[in-house]
């Protein structure tokens, strides 16, 4: 036998239970965007490296170490998406996608981020991205929001803190960084090695550092809240009506900045405390300026991304996620002469019933040994198929769960035979 070749560290393999989490998280919110009216856009994994710099900001954590770049055979420097928002902004600049128009769009995929892997946090991990383009005005951020409440309570996880701020207008932003330089100016001997760096090149990414020893000297910081103009104000207080009019509850985090520089105005989280320091599983926010920083006319948006995995990991600690069996019927084909027949009566059941699972027996055996494999696969009855029911034109529906007799049923009455069976299923 040959050496085994295991997967990269920090990038993992999905199956079983966390697969089947993965699939249930997204269909729901699938369903949930529609009714909300968002299409599918699917983008490159592959962006120049260009493009991250300029969008999510030259001194993050993001760019300055976390993402995988490398150079293409060409020269070209590419990386791997780190997050989806810029390359979703350069498909809508390029593509010329809202033409002054609204445009709601969502994707789902893998993003790449080369961090300490730990539970909650990979280097390959996944987001599901939600970008709304073209509306400036406060129930686009409302909205947003509510969604992800509805997604929530679809998906039966309770508790999650929502937490928001407002970062303002650039301009404000930068009236408060005056304030926030000097003040951190005054406590140079309390800054870390990174905060003091940041003091030079982006100091309100001081702000969203995780260090504790820092924690008391940002909560003491002059609040950017503090330093908003009118207009942020009211758009903020705006969006907070809508939420109480929703009943959404919500906290102001006055030092919620979020790790990317392309941010105003409104930025929230959802956040749990059932996963350790890994505990946002949502974030988004405002990114009014992005469009027009991608070369495109300028064009207000918002938008949030979900942490698939930590969602995940939530919705199976806290056993959320719904039984599904794998098959809801499982034909057992017994002796040479059945095995055609049951291959077509499969075929058959798939086109007249396209919501019901059928599972073939597959690799012979005897009744013993099929049934068993029929028991295992979770299906609510087996259909039986020996050498005298395919001369009769027949099969035994058999109930594999509690108590019932077997039945024969007619070939050509099968479909509407189950269909009964599984009548509000179906
Ligand atoms: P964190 O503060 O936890 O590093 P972030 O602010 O870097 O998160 P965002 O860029 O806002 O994260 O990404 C949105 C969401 O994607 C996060 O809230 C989280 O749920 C998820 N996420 C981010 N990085 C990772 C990772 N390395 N592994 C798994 N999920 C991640
Ligand atoms: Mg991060």
């Amino acid at each position: 036998m040959s050496k085994t070749i295991s997967a990269v560290r920090g990038m993992k393999d999905i199956f079983g239970d966390e697969a089947r989490a993965f699939d249930h998280l997204v269909d729901t919110a699938t369903d949930l965007l529609r009714r909300y009216g968002f299409q599918p856009i699917r983008l490159p994994v592959v962006e120049k490296v260009e493009l991250f710099v300029r969008s999510i900001g030259e001194v993050t954590d993001i760019v300055e170490k976390e993402m995988y770049v490398f150079e293409d055979r060409n020269g070209d420097v590419l990386a791997l998406r780190p997050e989806g928002t810029a390359g979703c902004v350069r498909a809508v600049v390029e593509h010329n996608l809202t033409r002054g128009q609204i445009q709601k769009l969502f994707y789902v995929g893998p993003m790449f981020r080369r961090e300490r892997p730990q539970k909650g946090r990979y280097r390959q991990f996944h987001q599901l991205g939600v970008e709304v383009f073209g509306v400036e005005t406060p129930e686009a951020d409302a909205e947003l929001i509510a969604l992800t409440a509805r997604l929530w309570e679809a998906l039966g996880i309770n508790g999650l803190r929502l937490e928001l701020n407002s970062l303002g207008s650039a301009d404000s932003r930068r009236r408060y960084r005056e304030v926030l330089v000097a003040y951190f100016r005054e406590h140079y001997d309390q800054l870390d090695e990174d905060s003091k760096r940041r003091l030079e090149t982006n100091p309100l990414r001081i702000l969203d550092s995780k260090n504790p020893d820092m924690q008391a000297l940002i909560e003491a910081a002059p609040k950017l809240t503090d330093h908003l103009d009118e207009a942020d104000r009211a758009h903020f207080e705006q969006v907070r009506a809508y939420l109480d009019d929703l009943g959404i509850e919500h906290v102001v985090n006055p030092t919620l900045v979020r790790g990317l520089d392309y941010y105003n105005r409104t930025v929230f989280e959802w956040i749990t405390t059932d996963l350790g320091a890994q505990g946002t599983v949502c974030a988004g926010g405002r990114y009014d300026g992005l469009v027009e920083q991608i070369g495109g006319k300028p064009t207000p948006a918002v938008g949030f991304a979900m942490g698939i995995e930590r969602l995940m990991a939530l919705l199976l600690e806290r056993n959320l996620l719904p039984y599904r069996s794998v098959a809801d019927v499982y034909v057992v084909a017994v002796g040479e002469g059945a095995q055609r027949p049951a291959m077509v009566l499969a075929e058959q059941l798939r086109e007249a019933l396209p919501t019901l699972k059928v599972q073939l027996n597959a690799g012979g055996g005897s009744f013993k040994s099929q049934f068993k494999k029929a028991d295992k696969s979770g299906a609510a009855y087996a259909l039986v198929l020996g050498e005298d029911e395919v001369a009769a034109r027949q099969v035994g529906v058999k109930p594999l769960r509690g108590q019932g007799e077997q039945e024969m049923v007619g070939w050509d009455e099968l479909a509407d035979h189950l269909q009964g069976l599984f009548c509000c299923y179906l």
